[in-house]
């Protein structure tokens, strides 16, 4: 149906830039593929077709010249509904764009719709939705990984030029980048703007970019990364002409923390990481061993970190200023407990049941203030193995993308555990890549590369030179 269109981002753009797409034809293409993809797969909370067609008809030319961008329902696009994957939020249609729509749209993107994902980002399985459960596109028994689900799965499942902005505060990207065979690039903390990102836990929060190719990822970072007056935490450093970084690793120094291949990761996602890295030592790159000793406090840390940031973050959704109210009855407190007692998830009340304990007067020190400084570890591990290498590599996750059936057995610290790879790094707020490196059941493998901050041209670059090896 759509072959005519299958073709790389880069060859669309051209095309594009050039007049010979036909914008009607191409986009009514597109939404026939992703409607019949989400019948079956829910890899969208709100498809935007009528505005992506009304900007076909004021193409807005740059970098980007009409090229469909999914964007996570998280972020916030103008006059398009955004829940953040919350039924508290579930008529919420903000009144600007996001910092990085802004910015996309100037380029010229085109925003085709709001990508389904745990509620407000919590969880790693996307089995967290007050909406439909997004499931993996490469065997829909199968979950696309969490919380930016529906960003991973409709990357896999067009065969169509299209970018996702996506967001991750633990691992958000390079989960189901990895459980659905796409590259996902979460940038340095700061490095592009949050303004306009609906918060989970705010000294965490990264948005970052899926695609199926790397240098379509460098593409789009040059875009949206960049200092934002309206947003105090985004990073003052010039922002490098990331499409320039190639796929040349001669020379990179590339160190593997032996404490991200335990005794809990997959043998056979261990063998095809190891097996990756010595082909890239054919390619010229020199590697060696590391240690990362704090590792095993880092899930630990994350959760208290992460749910006592949820915590406060999550308290405006209170039925006054936001999205889902009520008939008003009883007193505040009663009113309070009633709208959100109503509205949200299970996991999102646990959260903010968990995250009030852990920074309440008296227990603060015990588990807040520590995790604090568990964190400052992590990052100190990470600084010290980067005098040493440009780039850390190991399995992105413990597993391939585990079925449904099997996630039901879980229980909520397993879900957590499962994160014991990417949260480290998230915590550290250094750029990390996810490209796939082969296959384990059927089901792709990623392997994650780590850099220092502000260190995404390395992370790409070696990206680049995985996909070149044609795993
Ligand atoms: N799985 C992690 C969590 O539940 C990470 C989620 C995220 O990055 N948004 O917090």
């Amino acid at each position: 149906m759509s072959s005519k269109y299958r073709m790389p981002v880069s060859e669309f753009i051209q095309e594009s830039k050039a007049g010979s797409i036909n914008y009607t034809d191409f986009y009514s293409k597109l939404f026939e593929k992703i409607r019949e993809t989400d019948k079956k797969h829910n890899l969208f909370i709100t498809l935007s077709e009528k505005e992506a067609k009304a900007d076909t008809k004021k193409i807005q030319k740059g970098a980007l010249t009409a090229l469909p961008v999914s964007v996570k329902d998280n972020i916030c696009t103008k006059g398009i509904r955004t829940t953040a994957g919350s039924k508290i939020l579930d008529n919420y249609i903000p009144p600007f764009d996001a910092t990085c729509i802004e910015k996309t749209k100037k380029e010229g993107g085109i925003i085709i719709g709001k990508t389904a994902q745990d509620e407000f980002g919590f969880g790693t399985f996307s089995v967290n939705c007050a909406y439909e459960t997004p499931k993996n596109p490469l065997d829909p028994l199968r979950s696309c990984g969490g919380s930016s689900g529906g960003a991973a799965g409709i990357t896999a499942a067009l065969d169509m030029p299209h970018i996702a902005l996506a967001e991750s505060t633990g691992g958000s990207i390079s989960c189901p980048a990895s459980f659905c065979g796409v590259a996902g690039l979460t940038p340095t903390y700061g490095r592009v703007s949050r303004q306009g990102l609906i918060d989970y836990a705010s000294s965490l929060d990264k948005i970052g970019i899926m695609a199926k190719k790397t240098s379509d990822i460098s593409l789009m970072l040059g875009i949206i990364a960049g200092r934002d007056k309206r947003e105090a935490t985004s990073l003052d450093a010039s922002v490098p002409d990331y499409t320039k970084v190639g796929a040349d690793i001669k020379g990179m120094k590339i160190g593997i923390p032996k404490e991200y291949f335990s005794d809990e990761i997959d043998k056979k996602i261990k063998k095809q990481v190891l097996d990756t890295i010595s082909k890239l030592e054919g390619l010229g790159a020199k590697t060696g061993e590391c240690s990362l000793p704090n590792t095993e406090y880092a899930v630990s840390a994350y959760y208290i970190i992460a749910m006592t940031e949820a915590s406060t973050n999550l308290a405006k959704f209170c039925g006054q200023r936001y999205g889902a109210c009520e008939p008003l009855e009883g007193d505040f407190n009663q009113y309070y407990s009633h709208v959100r007692g109503k509205y949200f998830g299970e996991e999102a009340k646990r959260r903010v049941l968990l995250g009030t304990y852990a920074r309440m007067a008296g227990y603060r020190d015990q588990y807040y203030l520590r995790a604090m400084k568990v964190r400052q570890l992590i990052i100190d591990d990470y600084k010290r193995a980067f005098k040493k290498f440009d780039v850390l590599a190991a399995p992105t996750m413990p597993f391939v993308a585990p079925k449904f059936t099997e996630i039901e057995k879980l229980k909520p610290v397993d879900h957590y555990n499962a994160d014991i790879l990417t949260v480290p790094a998230n915590l550290a707020g250094i750029p990390m890549i996810s490209v796939p490196c082969g296959k384990k059941d059927e089901m792709p493998v990623g392997i994650h590369m780590m850099a220092d901050h502000l260190g995404e041209e390395n992370v790409l670059k070696a990206g680049m030179a995985v996909e070149g090896l044609n795993l």
